[in-house]
């Protein structure tokens, strides 16, 4: 069954070119009801502006991205990565957003299950905050192309690891297939993480991929089963907002007010 258009978030880095107001008045005129909201786009507005603009939308206020970065070599580095994730999570709760995702962060050169130890015991660092402020955290895996130098955490089960080891509400996992869809033990790993996924992000991987970043593709563009995966999610409880998450040179150089259109029909097709 085709996901309904009323769950469809659109990440505001999917939409890059567009400002924070742009976006969400992109948004609400194209029936859009919700909105991931990327730092750099509330930095260049104003947190109180951004704020303010973002209650009077009526656009539900899915997560902040990102926080996250948490591994560094030195101490004073790891604690200004702690300080600048609370940050992150005022910055959600300011703008109503239940959730930050967090990008882990990895070094290079620093061994993979080092960065992971200090991942571990960055987010544990944060999670009195989180909770005081009413802001969940999620572990977002990305795929292991990433792995030198934006996260140590490459598959779902290291992120269930570490969700189960801090064993805190306030933790969960972030699914997106672009970062999992390879992984022989997803489908397992779904199941296990359950109601500790607090949210699902969807693009497709494109063949050939022409960079490493910024050339995702439009749903049902690429060779990922993002039905199945979808399948497996709400399987394992998970029935919240679907959120287009695209980073490409390609769809940026577009007319976004197209683009979001084009955005919609490949959702409501090849989600
Ligand atoms: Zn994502």
């Amino acid at each position: 069954m085709a996901a309904s258009i009323e769950r469809l978030c659109v990440h505001t880095m999917t939409t890059k070119p567009w400002s924070l107001r742009e976006a969400v008045e992109g948004y609400a005129a194209a029936g859009v009801r919700g909105i991931t909201v990327w730092r750099q786009h509330l930095e260049s507005y104003g947190l109180a502006e951004g704020a303010a603009l973002l209650r009077d939308s009526g656009l539900g206020v899915v997560s902040l991205c990102r926080g996250g970065f948490f591994p560094h070599p030195e101490p004073s580095g790891r604690q200004a990565a702690i300080d600048d994730n609370r940050r992150a999570i005022d910055e959600a709760a300011a703008i109503g957003a239940p959730l930050v995702v967090l990008v882990c962060g990895a070094v290079p050169g620093m061994p993979l299950d080092e960065g992971r130890r200090q991942i571990q015991d960055g987010i544990a660092a944060c999670l009195d905050h989180a909770r005081d402020a009413g802001v969940k955290l999620a572990i977002e895996p990305l795929h292991p192309m990433y792995a030198d130098c934006r996260s140590a955490v490459t598959t779902l089960k290291q992120a269930n690891d570490m969700v189960a080891a801090l064993a805190s509400p306030w933790l969960g996992v972030t699914v997106d297939v672009y970062h999992v869809w390879w992984d022989p033990d997803l489908e397992r790993e779904i199941a296990r993480a359950g109601s500790s996924i607090f949210s699902f992000h969807v693009c497709d991987w494109r063949t050939p991929t022409r960079d490493l970043l910024n050339d995702r593709a439009l749903m049902g563009a690429g060779c990922i089963d993002i039905p199945r995966i979808r399948g497996w999610v709400e399987q394992a409880g998970f029935g919240g907002w679907i959120e287009a998450e695209i980073f490409s040179d390609e769809h940026w150089g577009m007319d976004q007010a197209a683009y979001l259109q084009q955005i919609k029909t490949a959702y409501l097709n090849h989600v």
